[in-house]
């Protein structure tokens, strides 16, 4: 790439003049940095961005994590100020740049990064963020229960019960919620003794999971009534013949 050297008022510069200007150059090593850091960021960006994917086609995975990692040091010596302005210029940058207004070749090189860094470091970021949270929620508890609670009460009233059932669900039958689901659909929607069909937008008749008692055994999904008679015989199986000799006496 030839370069074409002019002087600040604008002069060819001779070769003679050249010389000089590489020794002024070698003299002052800061000035010739920011000569060049100039002419660099006069490129194009296109331009900018070949060359530093050639740069990096040509070295070795040890020399561009080496690269990495002195990028890294250097960004973490430069203090809270650069890093202040620097995420102002990242803010700034994404909102004129938003997701959305990319093209869909971009969205895939992103998205393929992405992939590539989770395969990479997903599970060992996932690792250190959970054991970092966890360290936060140890040392002030309250504050996250306090949160918690503000979060639960912002969602909207419906979400919050279907969230409170599942909960149940899964803390006292030790069941996933799509157990539920699936059952109701076994049954055809109805008790598993007396086949009432279970309905559900009304306050009472809905569908009651008849577990053990005392266990986390569950076995169907039963009406009230039948939920309760179960309950009864469970309890002490000689009720349900006592009952009937009960109902025989007076037939
Ligand atoms: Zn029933």
């Amino acid at each position: 790439m030839p370069v074409e050297l002019s002087t600040s008022n604008g002069e060819r510069l001779t070769a003679s003049s050249a010389e000089r200007l590489t020794r002024n150059e070698q003299a002052h090593p800061e000035r010739r940095r920011a000569y060049w850091r100039k002419y660099w960021h006069s490129l194009p960006l296109e331009q900018r961005r070949r060359r530093a994917r050639q740069k990096t086609a040509t070295q070795t995975p040890e020399q561009r994590e080496a690269k990495r990692v002195a990028s890294r040091k250097w960004r973490q010596r430069q203090g809270a100020e650069y890093r202040q302005r620097h995420a102002q210029q990242a803010r700034a940058y994404y909102r004129a740049h938003p997701y959305s207004s990319l093209s869909e070749e971009t969205k895939a090189r992103l998205r393929a990064a992405n992939r590539r860094w989770k395969d990479r470091h997903g599970a060992e970021y996932r690792e250190r963020h959970n054991q970092k949270q966890q360290e936060r929620y140890r040392a002030n508890p309250e504050k996250y229960r306090q949160l918690a609670k503000k979060y639960r009460l912002a969602l909207p009233l419906e979400e919050r019960q279907r969230r409170a059932r599942q909960n149940k669900l899964i803390t006292k039958y030790g069941i996933r919620p799509e157990w539920y689901e699936e059952k109701l659909k076994e049954q055809g929607n109805a008790c598993a003794i007396c086949r009432e069909p279970f309905i559900s937008n009304g306050q009472r008749r809905v569908a009651e999971i008849d577990h053990k008692k005392g266990t986390k055994k569950v076995r169907g999904l039963l009406c009230h009534s039948c939920n309760w008679a179960i309950y009864k015989i469970d309890q002490d199986p000689a009720w349900a013949q006592r009952a009937m000799a009960y109902l025989r006496a007076f037939a």
